[in-house]
């Protein structure tokens, strides 16, 4: 069984007290994760550390950050680099997320750059692709998401590309409310896999894990993780309420 995950993405969101009392709620309902289930908590740098000391006693609870610099260290005021997240035991990191390409104008080139730093730096980079609601009217969402998987990742050899988590999340359905169809998301799931066939083989293929997000919910998250290729979400807005998160936990495969 490939590895299946429940990310949760606190984006901007929560003081650190708020952060605290969640994580509290959520560790208390003791949900014991089996050997391939994973849950991690993509937290604000400044939170790092307390998140980290807090899951870390827990089996298969991680904290991630929610980005990293592209540079690996030097006159960057106020960036986070990839050496400095693995000096505090993190191991996960979210890449290109549709809101860092959007507002900080990420570009495929400069999200190669940052894979290949999580990599030497023995962090997993959870990277995110998905088209806009304009490329999916269009009917051109495969072309699109195989262009940002071709520009970001074909560079790095199978041995790097098992390491990676990759997360669909179609613009269309972040924060919107519109979850894509189990039918949408299998299928779009299917499609990546056959373009990381295409590349390194079928089997490194399948130990890819591929996430779903966009409004993931406590009350669809299961119908949407029973699909054969999607292993588990990368969830907003439900990741902050501590029941829903668990509900979403719970329904992993
Ligand atoms: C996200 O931020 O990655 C996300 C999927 O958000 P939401 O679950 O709120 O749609």
């Amino acid at each position: 069984m490939r590895t299946q995950i429940a990310a949760a993405n606190w984006k901007m969101n929560l003081t650190f007290q708020q952060g605290e009392k969640l994580l509290d709620e959520i560790l208390a309902a003791e949900i014991k994760l089996k050997d391939h289930q994973k849950t991690i908590f993509a937290v604000p740098f400044p939170y790092l550390t307390m998140t980290r000391s807090e899951v870390s006693d827990e089996k298969n609870y991680y904290a991630a950050a929610q980005n990293c610099y592209h540079k690996k260290s030097g006159a960057y005021t106020g960036e986070i680099s990839v050496e400095m997240l693995h000096s505090l035991n993190i191991t996960y990191c979210i890449v290109g997320h549709s809101e860092r390409r959007e507002y900080f104008s990420e570009t495929n080139a400069i999200l190669a750059e940052k894979l290949n730093l999580c990599l030497e730096n023995f962090i997993t980079p959870i990277f995110c692709c998905g088209e806009a609601l304009a490329i999916r009217e269009a009917e051109t969402q495969n072309e699109f998401v195989a262009q940002q998987l071709s520009e970001s990742l074909f560079h790095l050899s199978s041995e790097q590309v098992k390491k990676i988590v990759i997360a669909y999340e179609p613009i269309w359905a972040i924060g919107t409310g519109k979850t894509a169809t189990t039918d949408q998301a299998q299928e779009m799931h299917a499609h990546l896999r056959s373009i990381l066939a295409g590349h390194y083989g079928e089997n490194i293929a399948n130990e890819v894990p591929i996430l779903y997000g966009g409004s993931v919910k406590a009350n669809n998250a299961k119908e949407l993780f029973s699909c054969p290729d999607v292993d588990g979400g990368l969830v907003g807005g439900a990741s902050l309420v501590s029941k829903d998160f668990i509900e979403i936990i719970r329904s992993l495969k």
